[in-house]
């Protein structure tokens, strides 16, 4: 797919795939068209060139209401919470907009057992530190059930335990089942939970493949080195 600001193409003819049941690493120096990718993907921007397909099915010119019904979550890098609600509030609001309104409740209280947040339900989200109030972020991702999940540097922020947990959960939610998509710089916990990884520089991907060749590729280096 690309994608133009301007004159400028942020993506270049990109395409990759992501496979069920496991964790998919997109990484790259900043700039180069990660969040691009994700907008394109969740439905923010159309792409000038280019599909979009969830399962088989051609969501490109579907808006992102629709994206999420099918199956699709995401996280955004800039945290987008509601400060003044309590962390279950959050997650709730995010899982009304779910599947199925009934079981929120109930889906909720296992979202917060399952990200180590029980004991911070109720304090506003404006109270967290940042690395809980990605947990959340992620959290809210999670209430709609998604069968993709895009995460944008969700471990930004969070403390060596934190994202020890996190890398464990990013684990689990590939193992049932879910296509894990993470952008990430934090490399300890990509290379420690990506089955796969894309390297994106300057809107163009300039490798793929195993987490360990791929850190290992001349162009990848390079790339980091010019950032
Ligand atoms: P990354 O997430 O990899 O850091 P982005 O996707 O945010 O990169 O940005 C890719 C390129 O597109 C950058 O050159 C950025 O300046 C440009 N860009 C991103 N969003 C916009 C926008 N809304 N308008 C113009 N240029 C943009
Ligand atoms: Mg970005």
């Amino acid at each position: 797919m690309t994608v133009s600001f301007g004159g400028h193409r942020a993506l270049d003819g990109v395409g990759l795939t992501a496979e069920p049941g496991r964790v998919t690493g997109l990484i790259g120096p900043n700039g180069a068209g990660k969040s691009t990718l994700f907008d394109v993907v969740s439905g923010l921007r159309r792409p000038s060139a280019g599909r979009v397909v969830l399962d088989g099915k051609d969501v490109t010119r579907m808006g992102p209401a629709r994206r999420s019904r099918h199956g699709l979550a995401r996280t955004f890098q800039r945290l987008e919470l509601f400060g003044r609600l309590t962390v279950r509030d959050n997650l709730l609001v995010a899982a009304e907009l779910g599947p199925d309104r009934r079981v929120a409740g109930r889906a909720v209280t296992g979202i917060l057992e399952r990200l180590g947040l029980r004991e911070m339900a109720d304090t506003p989200a404006d109270d967290l530190s940042t690395g809980a109030s990605r947990l959340v972020e992620v959290g809210r991702a999670l209430a709609v059930r998604p069968k993709l999940l895009l995460l944008d540097e969700p471990a930004a922020g969070q403390d060596g335990e934190e994202t020890e947990r996190f890398a464990a959960l990013l684990r689990s939610l590939a193992d049932d089942g879910t296509t894990v998509v993470l952008v990430e710089h934090d490399m300890r916990l990509v290379m420690s939970v990506c089955d796969h990884l894309h390297v994106l520089d300057l809107g163009k991907i300039i490798a793929s493949g195993a987490p360990e060749a791929v850190r290992q590729d001349e162009k990848v280096l390079a790339a980091y080195l010019g950032d």
